[in-house]
């Protein structure tokens, strides 16, 4: 009768292990990026290209580390009330950037005072993995949209762009782990997205046609303030 209890207890020390794991062998890969950096640094053209992809590489592994230590433990510690507009704006300092490196732009607008609940870190991990995935889909003249706006009980964030789109069978897959249809992606982006906005109570949608774009729809409670 307390099968499920012990079930639980292990599943909870084996993530507990996992994401120690996890957490021991990001830091020696931040280490060994700096001193890539500094080796690049002092080194000729040809040498820097190679440091570069060194570094690339550890980003990757990086990610992927990161990706898997918000699935093993997505309780957030601290759950404060959160300004939407002012979480969106960090993010686009990051993705702009991105963006216009794949010849696209972002679009943003989001009303301010939408407030919710929820681990500003963890918000910004969800939606970048939300937007990369946007950014890698679409080709020169892309526009991704970000716009919010409220409802009586929920804030709603829409996540748009005219990238290739999916079929109703990869929209299906999406969120089940190591499901990617690109060389270099883990599948692991937006498994992870789905635990986060669930931890915060949320929930998310896609739609999805090939070849003209995709957009995501996620909601979360709308925080009244008096
Ligand atoms: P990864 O990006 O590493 O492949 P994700 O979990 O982030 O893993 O995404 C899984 C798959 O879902 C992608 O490989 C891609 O096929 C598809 N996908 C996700 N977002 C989009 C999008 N905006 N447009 C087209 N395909 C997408
Ligand atoms: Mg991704």
């Amino acid at each position: 009768y307390n099968h499920n209890l012990q079930r639980t207890e292990k599943m909870k020390i084996i993530s507990d292990l996992a994401a120690s794991v996890a957490h021991e062998v990001r830091n020696p890969l931040q280490v060994t990026r700096g001193f890539l950096q500094l080796l690049s640094e002092k080194s000729d053209l040809e040498n820097k290209n190679y440091f570069g992809m060194a570094i690339n590489e550890l980003d990757r592994a990086s990610t992927i580390i990161t990706d898997f230590l918000t699935f093993a433990k997505p309780e957030m510690e601290t759950l404060v009330m959160l300004d939407l507009s002012e979480e969106i704006k960090k993010i686009e300092g990051i993705m702009s950037p991105l963006a216009a490196l794949h010849g696209g732009i972002l679009v943003i607008d989001i009303p301010e005072n939408l407030h919710i609940y929820g681990n500003s870190s963890k918000l910004k991990q969800a939606f970048i993995n939300i937007i990369k995935n946007s950014i890698e889909a679409i080709g020169k003249d892309g526009v991704i949209g970000i716009y919010a706006y409220s409802t009586e009980r929920d804030v709603i964030l829409r996540i748009s762009d005219n990238g290739e789109g999916m079929e109703e069978e990869k929209l299906a897959s999406l969120g089940e782990p190591f499901f990617s249809t690109k060389s270099k992606g883990t599948g692991l982006g937006l498994m992870v997205t789905f635990r986060i906005i669930e931890a915060m109570k949320g929930s998310i949608e896609f739609r999805s046609t090939k070849g003209k774009g995709t957009e995501a729809i996620i909601r979360f409670p709308l925080i009244k303030q008096s």
